[in-house]
């Protein structure tokens, strides 16, 4: 629900606070200065006190600090898939990434040392880029989706063909589920003796995912990521889904992206992998993540090199940030250092109303419980 402070709402209105009190009293409101009412509320004291109002919302304001454009049909171009690996434990999850970025064909080229960012984006045979997310187990996709920033296109679902469906197999299909993104199922360890990926696809069916062979839509393919087999088919799945995704993004404009990961290096000071969603990131760009901002001062992708510019579906490493923003942050390149100080100082006071509030009702409470 829409909340104003008693402060906020005398500042818009040109009023003293006590003044604002007062009418909620009349209302039979007791609150103080910096308690939250409910926009209700709020009107009916504008309206008390002789003002018009007009409802915005925080989304509102910050765009109206941010100058959000929206993007003319003309200026998008088809942007690589974004996709996370999910499944139970020890169904090769991690074997299959493996698998997959040892057949990246740029990677092979520089042959450099490959360091963990969190996320990479893998370059196929066919020309075609598929962005994998390596997040550790669920909680980064839970934690993420529970913030707002559903950031993966595509889940692979990789179900152990000995095995079958699992605890966390179907953990990872509510999640799927419930941010509406499309699932692949890959059916590992088809070389195994008791691989029986008929059962597998039963199974699904008892979970409301019905695959091809069944009329449905979900696409199934069998792979071995030990004997690399199959592992062509998957990325052709991929594909196939993420066109019919439409995935669409404008690289040219300023960067829009979303915090993946987030540490703070010894020699480097605070690093984080930020996915590029639109525009494009460049070295100086100045931005906002979270209630901080900063200077990009060098970006490096996950084979550890420099790059000086990253398009919409790249995560890169990016040098900095002031401090360490969380995982489902936004990351927003803003024109100059006095509006990204601006954006930063107004998210900063949001989250201390916040507190405020929550500790006013607190002592309430206190105050209540004592009596
Ligand atoms: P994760 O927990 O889902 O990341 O699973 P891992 O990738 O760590 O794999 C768990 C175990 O299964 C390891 O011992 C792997 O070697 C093995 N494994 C993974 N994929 C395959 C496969 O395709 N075939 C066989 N036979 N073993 C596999
Ligand atoms: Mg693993």
């Amino acid at each position: 629900p829409e909340t104003i402070t008693v402060q906020e709402l005398g500042n818009r209105m040109a009023e003293r606070a006590t003044d604002v009190i007062k009418e909620l009293m009349k209302l039979g409101v007791m609150a103080t200065i910096n308690q939250t009412i409910d926009a209700d509320t709020a009107e009916l004291v504008i309206q008390e006190l002789g003002h018009t109002y007009k409802r915005v919302t925080d989304a509102d304001v910050e765009q109206g600090i941010l100058g959000v454009e929206v993007d003319d049909e003309g200026d998008l171009a088809t942007r690589s898939p974004v996709v996370t690996i999910m499944g139970h434990v020890d169904h090769g999850k991690t074997s299959l990434l493996d698998a997959i970025r040892s057949a990246d064909v740029v990677r092979g080229e520089a042959g450099g040392i490959t360091q963990h960012i969190g996320a990479y984006q893998v370059n196929l045979k066919s020309g075609n880029k598929i962005t994998f997310l390596d997040t550790p187990g669920h909680a980064a996709f839970t934690e993420m989706r529970l913030r707002g920033a559903t950031v993966t296109d595509i889940v692979v679902l990789v179900v152990a063909a000995d095995d079958g469906i699992m605890e966390q197999t179907i953990e990872a299909i509510n999640h799927a589920k419930a941010s509406g993104v499309p699932i692949i199922v890959a059916i590992n360890k088809m070389d195994k003796p008791g691989a029986n990926s008929d059962r597998v696809k039963q199974e699904l069916l008892q979970h409301e995912l019905v695959v091809e062979d069944m009329g449905g839509d979900v696409q199934t393919v069998e792979v071995s990521a030990k004997a690399q087999t199959g592992l062509d088919k998957l990325e052709e799945a991929i594909m196939l889904q993420a066109e019919l995704l439409e995935l669409k993004a404008n690289s040219d404009r300023d960067a829009i992206g979303t915090v993946i990961e987030s540490k703070l290096d010894k020699g480097r000071g605070s690093v984080a992998t930020v996915l590029v969603q639109k525009g494009t990131l460049v070295v100086g760009d100045i931005f906002v993540t979270g209630s901080e901002w900063g200077r990009v001062r060098a970006m490096t992708n996950e084979r550890g090199q420099q790059i000086t510019e990253a398009g919409p579906a790249l995560p890169v490493e990016v040098l900095g940030l002031n401090g360490t923003p969380n995982a489902g942050d936004d990351f927003i390149v803003v024109e100059n250092d006095a509006k990204a100080r601006e954006i930063a100082e107004y998210r900063e006071q949001k989250k201390k109303d916040l507190a405020a509030a929550a500790e006013g009702r607190g002592s309430l409470e206190q105050m209540l419980a004592k009596l």
